[in-house]
């Protein structure tokens, strides 16, 4: 069995898949209020189109899949793909990212198909911060989704707060707290310069070591573990803590050089970074009725143009800058 490795030998075993670029907020580091250019929906591939790359996916050696978006959860009848996915020889792992607004009503079904754990987006645990920053409402619904993903056993439940300074640096305690009381992770990111975010990320980017000093002086924060994941996350506990907090630092401290993955996109192409725009079109051969066999090969021929690493410098858009909701982020 060929086992899938990009030229800088790092095994690539876990795979991002979006299924819509289209999503239910706006949150400002992420998408403009207007929307994106959305995909139609002839252009974005089918449950089945999906699960023909994961299937030729598993066989060059991915063993995670991460279905996200945009919101993935808006997109119909997900339990149909998880359901798919899970069926597939060699996935080991499935998970969902989404902000939770419709978890609640959909984490039963999507468990029963096969879902196993989950990552939620939350920014703030204050209502009208939330509207501000999401541009849209719902902190209640996303606290229930949370709370109805604990109750149906999805493990490990990590919490994503992109921390911005000036908007939500003060709550980083409130979040240190919702940790020490329920078996989530929370995990603050540091923001990424997308789109027309990239000048305010200038002045609200926050570095993950001042975030920790901070958290460190209110309390003994200790290294743990962590829980598992294919991520690049740091992780801390306080003593006593139920749950455990991380850091993610695509900025300060990148981790490319342990990077595993790369992207579906909703239209079917495979990004090879997260940044720039090496991508390799995967549904037009699907279209054509390529075999497992084809797709395969495609998958080790994109290896060639994974880049080393991305090249984010504070406030500066990469070029051909894309928001992450589009590619799979
Ligand atoms: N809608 C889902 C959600 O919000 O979890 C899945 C897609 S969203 C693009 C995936 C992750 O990307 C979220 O955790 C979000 O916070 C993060 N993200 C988006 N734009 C970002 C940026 N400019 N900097 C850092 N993280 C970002
Ligand atoms: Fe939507 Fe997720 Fe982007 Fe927020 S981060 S706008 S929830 S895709």
């Amino acid at each position: 069995m060929i086992r899938l490795a990009d030229a800088f030998a790092r095994p690539i075993e876990y795979l991002r898949v979006s299924v819509t670029d289209k999503c239910n907020l706006r949150c400002v580091y992420c998408m403009p209020e207007g929307g994106l250019p959305w995909l139609q929906r002839d252009e974005i591939l089918s449950y089945e189109e999906i699960a023909r790359v994961v299937e030729a996916a598993a066989w060059v050696g991915v063993r995670a899949i991460r279905i996200t978006g945009g919101e993935p959860l808006l997109r119909r009848h997900l339990e149909r793909l998880v359901g798919l996915i899970s069926r597939i020889s060699g996935i080991d792992d499935i998970a969902l990212s989404t902000n939770a607004l419709l978890l609640e009503e959909q984490v039963d079904t999507l468990v029963a198909a096969g879902l196993r754990r989950v990552n939620v987006s939350l920014d703030t645990l204050n209502p009208e911060r939330f509207a501000s920053i999401a541009r849209r409402p719902g902190l209640e619904r996303v606290l229930r989704g949370i709370d109805a993903a604990i109750a149906a056993g999805l493990s490990p439940i990590k919490i994503n707060c992109v921390v911005m300074r000036g908007r939500n640096d003060d709550e980083l305690l409130a979040f240190a707290e919702f940790s020490r009381r329920r078996p989530v992770a929370v995990r603050f990111i540091e923001t990424m310069p997308v789109l027309e975010y990239a000048q305010a990320q200038r002045e609200e980017y926050v570095c993950a070591d001042e975030l920790l000093e901070r958290l460190q002086a209110v309390g003994e924060l200790a290294p743990v573990e962590g829980p598992h994941g294919n991520g690049p996350a740091r992780y801390f506990a306080f003593p006593n803590a139920v749950g455990t907090i991380g850091v993610i630092t695509p900025m300060s401290h990148d981790y490319c050089n342990r990077c595993n993955r790369v992207r579906l996109t909703a239209d079917g192409r495979l990004r090879l970074c997260l940044f720039g725009d090496h991508h390799v079109d995967l549904r037009g051969p699907l279209r054509a009725g390529a075999s497992r066999d084809e797709l395969c090969a495609i998958l080790e021929g994109s290896m060639l143009i994974k880049p080393e690493r991305h090249h984010l410098r504070l406030g500066e858009p990469a070029s051909r800058m894309r928001a992450l909701s589009e590619i799979g982020g």
